[in-house]
């Protein structure tokens, strides 16, 4: 059984007693697998706090022999990683507002060749799946396989009450394509707040990622950055005990054969009866064609949505699912029967 990697520490390094305070915590509570700290921190305006720099660096080099737990950091420059690797830290991410610069990715991927180090790519702030895949590739070729993905959703723009959109199609689509990659989620940076984090957290544990990064600050309410999303040691071992973490063990997966056939039969009946659906769009779309008739018929579609509702209701099918799926519906249908429309017949 493969168990998940807990990574955990404050945003920021803000001063040594700070940093060996929260080591110190997390030492004595939670068995965490990596110490994070940004002492190099990407912010948006030049007047927020942009971290300690390598003054930072012997604080880290401090927590590894003291309690005996690795240290990553973010770096963003071939600079940040040279002075890094001097003092002896083996473990780094890149941010989600480098990982979006292939020119500073390939800098810094050309700065590890040769080093014996492991590197973390977060998702770049932008939701582009192949930037992001085209990153790890750059540290592949460069020598480096030691290599893990984080996943801390997306700024887009979307009114949200997380602070970045999780998009979960992208987690899973990056497992389809890169099965080798080990993908941890960083639910702090997509929740924004405090009381999201455990929801965020346990929905990603059940999309199987293989650990989470968290942020975790001694005194959180005094943090100089993050401070709405940090949490305190004590609500950082709450966290983890409440979390249900699945095992990864492969074996339990043959018992689930059984329903997997049944679900394949399922999907196999629904592709076909989507088939013969969408054969009788078609015929509707050339009759509407012929007459001259508009394709939304709005009273038709509310008898379609209210029935259905019902229907789904009886079934005790969950109201939002049975929208979601009439939707789908309603739109395939209104775009097959607009392509009809367009065509020469
Ligand atoms: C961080 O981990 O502190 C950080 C800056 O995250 P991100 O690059 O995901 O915004
Ligand atoms: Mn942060």
């Amino acid at each position: 059984m493969v168990k998940s990697k807990i990574i955990a520490g404050p945003c920021s390094a803000e001063s040594r007693e700070q940093v060996l305070k929260t080591a110190q915590l997390l030492s004595e509570s939670t068995n965490i697998d990596l110490f994070r700290c940004g002492i190099w921190k990407p912010r948006s305006s030049p007047n927020s706090f942009e971290g300690m720099g390598e003054k930072a660096l012997p604080w880290l080099q401090e927590i590894e022999t003291i309690y005996n737990i690795p240290v990553c950091i973010e770096i963003a420059t071939p600079q940040h990683l040279e002075m890094a690797v001097n003092s002896g830290i083996k473990h780094f991410w890149i941010g989600a507002r480098t990982s979006v610069n292939p020119f500073l990715v390939q800098e810094l991927a050309t700065a590890t060749k040769g080093l014996n180090i492991n590197i973390m790519i977060k998702n770049p702030v932008s939701p582009d799946l192949q930037l992001w895949i085209g990153n790890f590739e750059r540290f592949y070729k460069a020598g480096i396989h030691n290599l893990a993905a984080v996943y801390r959703g997306f700024s887009t723009g979307n009114p949200l009450p997380y602070r970045n959109d999780p998009m979960w199609k992208f987690l899973i689509d990056f497992k389809r394509i890169n099965k080798e990659i080990p993908i941890y989620c960083d639910p702090s940076h997509i929740a924004g707040k405090r009381k999201y984090i455990y929801e965020i957290a346990q929905r990603a544990l059940f999309l199987d990622v293989d650990g989470l990064m968290i942020e975790v600050h001694d005194n959180p309410g005094n943090a100089l950055c993050d401070n709405e999303q940090q949490l305190s040691v004590f609500e950082f071992n709450k966290l983890i005990e409440d979390l249900i973490i699945p095992s990864k063990s492969t074996e339990r997966n043959n018992d689930l054969k059984k329903f997997r056939e049944y679900l394949n039969v399922i999907d196999n009946e629904l592709f076909h009866l989507l088939a013969k659906r969408l054969d009788i769009i078609k015929d509707i779309a050339l009759y509407k064609k012929e007459h001259n008739i508009p394709i939304l018929q709005i009273d038709r579609w509310n008898e379609v949505y209210n029935n259905s509702l019902e229907i789904s209701q009886q079934l005790n099918i969950d109201p939002s699912t049975a929208e979601t799926f009439l939707t789908f519906l309603h739109e395939t249908s209104i775009q097959y029967q607009e392509k009809m429309f367009c065509m020469d017949l």
